[in-house]
């Protein structure tokens, strides 16, 4: 999908103007600088096509224009085909301004200067200082009145290239499921990557619909969190034996599941829900949350305790993360969709069995009364899990160890130790 990206200092409008451009009030908005939390990102849908918009409101602190911010920035603009810089039309250019023109110019993206607050024409006149920024004309918009947006829409498809538009099919999602013991802080997680106001907004109150799932766009990807209002039923509304059920039907449909724990409440119930999500084939992600009560001296005990813990868990991704500092809360779903694509690996025939022949000749293959076991044939006939077939003049020879020598070998070799795979061994057909 096309990508549109928001940049300008603090207060300029950035997320007022996010919203109007989506026609609805999906970020929080307010006159206070930083209100708004990292990167908020929605589609847009037009009729010459839609583009994904990302607001980078949520990255601008202070009023300066620092280093770390920039490079949240670098990341957001690295496959951005436009850029909106949007600035104050009604305040004088503030060296930060100055700032974000030197660091776009550097970047070399297509740049949208956007006038904003502009919302009397009479105002229009006053934007000369503007062209000092050296992105030519200015476009006057008003997000209070909805002044200009055409306007801006129109020259977003002019510098958007020309190819994909219209054309794209709707992006698949990725089904993700929430689960953890009570407390583990899975509906703070919620909250922390919707944001309070929009899980309000998906809520129905006064309904008793059994599942609501809630979507949401991040990095240019769809996800969908399902049954988020098993999440948020606190613990002691929803029966223990209902809850353990309703996780493990959540896994069932998702694509990727987000196993939240807690550092300090580790045990049994984990590796439950982690070996029901490994029998239904599911990617999991360990989600350790709470990371801000871990301080800088704790964290190498906590992490070795928790390994120790999570022992049968190895395998694994991990992230640290915490629902209130909100550190890598962005990482957990970058990760998602790398799970979401190795789950979905396919290796080629070919390729599978040039593996296969290099596997058997490196171990003792097993036998019985002499006759060793034979690979004839490996196929992977699916994905999600990842399924392979190996055909074998014996399948009654096949050994656990055996197994576990080729589950390694597929793990390492073919990259998919992280996620859960199968293996079928059938007798020679016909
Ligand atoms: P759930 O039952 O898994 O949904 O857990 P909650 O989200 O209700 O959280 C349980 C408790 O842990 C609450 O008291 C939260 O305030 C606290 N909590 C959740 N996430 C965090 C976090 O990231 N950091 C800290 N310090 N506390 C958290």
């Amino acid at each position: 999908m096309h990508k549109v990206v928001i940049v300008g200092r603090p207060n300029v409008g950035k997320s007022s103007l996010f919203n109007r451009l989506l026609g609805r009030r999906s970020a929080v908005v307010a006159d206070v600088p930083g209100v708004t939390r990292d990167l908020k990102e929605g589609v847009v849908e037009t009729e010459k096509g839609r583009f994904l918009l990302v607001d980078t409101g949520g990255l601008w602190s202070g009023d300066r224009w620092e280093k770390k911010i920039q490079e949240k920035v670098d990341r957001a603009l690295e496959d951005a085909e436009v850029v909106l810089f949007a600035v104050d039309g009604r305040a004088e250019l503030t060296p930060a301004d100055y700032e974000v023109a030197e660091y776009l110019r550097k970047k070399g993206r297509p740049v949208i200067l956007v006038a904003t607050k502009v919302d009397d024409p009479k105002h229009e006149a006053y934007l000369g200082p503007l062209y000092a920024l050296g992105f030519g004309d200015p476009i006057p918009t008003s997000s209070e009145h909805a002044r200009g947006l055409d306007d801006l829409l129109e020259a977003i498809w002019q510098k958007l290239p020309v190819k994909q538009i219209d054309t794209e099919p709707e992006v698949a999602a990725i089904r993700l499921a929430i689960v953890g013991r009570p407390n583990a802080g899975k509906s703070s997680l919620l909250n922390a990557i919707l944001g309070e106001e929009r899980v309000i907004v998906s809520e129905e109150p006064g309904t008793t619909r059994d599942a609501i799932d809630v979507e949401f766009f991040f990095g240019g990807n769809r996800f969908i969190l399902v049954d988020t209002a098993g999440i948020r039923k606190r613990p002691e509304s929803l029966v223990e034996e209902l809850a353990i059920k309703r996780s493990l039907r959540a896994i069932e449909e998702a694509d990727v599941v987000l196993l939240v724990v807690d550092p300090f409440q580790v045990g049994d119930r984990e590796l439950k829900l982690a070996n029901h999500a490994m029998e239904k084939g599911k990617p999991t992600l360990l989600v350790i949350t709470k990371w801000d009560l871990v301080t800088k001296e704790e964290a190498p005990k906590v992490r070795r305790e928790l390994r120790e813990k999570l022992a049968h868990l190895e395998h694994l991704p991990r992230v640290f993360t915490s629902a209130f500092t909100r550190q890598n809360l962005d990482k957990i779903f970058r990760e998602a969709v790398r799970l979401h694509e190795l789950n979905h690996t396919r290796i080629p025939t070919a390729e599978l069995n040039r593996f296969v022949g290099v596997w058997t000749t490196k171990v003792q293959m097993p036998n019985f009364k002499g006759k060793p076991l034979k690979i004839l044939y490996a196929t992977q006939p699916e994905v999600a899990p990842p399924t392979f077939v190996f055909f074998v003049n014996h399948p009654e020879f096949v050994t656990r160890a055996f197994e576990n020598y080729l589950k390694n070998r597929i793990g390492e070799d073919l990259g998919l130790k992280e996620i859960p795979f199968r293996l079928i061994f059938r007798g020679r057909r016909g």
